[in-house]
């Protein structure tokens, strides 16, 4: 059975005392109102996540991720952090090939397979981001795009390897734009992709990755979402900033 995961990314938002107030709170709802089986994830600008390791108790519903690492272990690369760093402080995934990050960071498919694999190396799961802009998915071949993706990035590992790879469905145009997909195409999506890992790695292997869906998912929608056989999950930006709301997610996807 494939795990459910519910996923915050915050991206670059709260101050270090805000940080702490959403922590405490979003960890003490999850220990008094989630019974079931999702596992939460919060991703906190990495300058918390030292903080954010204190909040979490070891073995609790509650894992840590970061929202990026670089390619290299180490080195004189000034102002980056590494995934040795991040396993060192006890987090346990990393987002990677973010949208915001190819597109203002310009990472690039090449680039992602490289921090795959230094993630990997040290013990960090990575929770890979694809997704098309909305003039390929009103135009083009978006699920080759997004086929595509996951080919170049991810389809060098083995499949031993490959079975701590995330995968997080983020459709550009549904990113922070309200603009949610529907539960339809968000299924449709997951379901291509499942394919296309089956192709390379069997059924089996296929079958039990966890596919994630973001953008723009919310209080109102993810029970929709969430209902979808494919759909396991979901990275959620904005509506994670607030603890309620993040909750209502989690609880969605039990
Ligand atoms: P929103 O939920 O704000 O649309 O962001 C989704 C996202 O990018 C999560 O990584």
């Amino acid at each position: 059975m494939r795990k459910k995961i519910v996923a915050g990314n915050w991206k670059m938002n709260k101050t270090s005392e805000e940080a702490k107030a959403l922590l405490s709170e979003v960890i003490n709802m999850v220990k008094d109102e989630v019974t079931g089986d999702v596992e939460v994830v919060l991703c906190p600008p990495a300058l918390y996540l030292a903080t954010a390791r204190q909040y979490v108790t070891a073995g609790g519903k509650v894992a840590l991720g970061a929202q990026n690492c670089h390619e290299k272990a180490s080195g004189a690369y000034t102002g980056e952090i590494s995934a040795p760093m991040l396993q060192s402080i006890g987090v346990e995934y990393v987002i990677l090939g973010h949208s915001e990050r190819r597109q203002y960071f310009n990472e690039t498919n090449a680039q992602l397979a490289e921090k795959v694999n230094v993630a990997l190396e040290n013990g960090l799961k990575p929770i890979f981001c694809c997704g098309e802009s909305r003039d390929l998915r009103e135009n083009g071949d978006f699920i080759g795009f997004v086929k595509d993706q996951i080919t170049e990035s991810l389809f060098h590992l083995s499949a031993e390897s490959f079975a701590n790879i995330v995968i997080a469905y983020e459709p550009i145009w549904a990113i922070g734009t309200g603009l949610t997909a529907s539960s339809a195409q968000a299924q449709d999506m997951h379901f291509e992709l499942r394919q296309h890992i089956a192709s390379q790695y069997g059924d089996t292997v296929a079958q039990d990755t966890t596919i994630l869906y973001g953008g723009s998912a919310n209080a109102q929608n993810a029970e929709e979402l969430f209902a979808r056989p494919d759909v396991d999950g979901g990275l959620i930006g904005g509506a994670s900033l607030k603890s309620r709301d993040f909750l209502t997610v989690v609880k969605a996807a039990q």
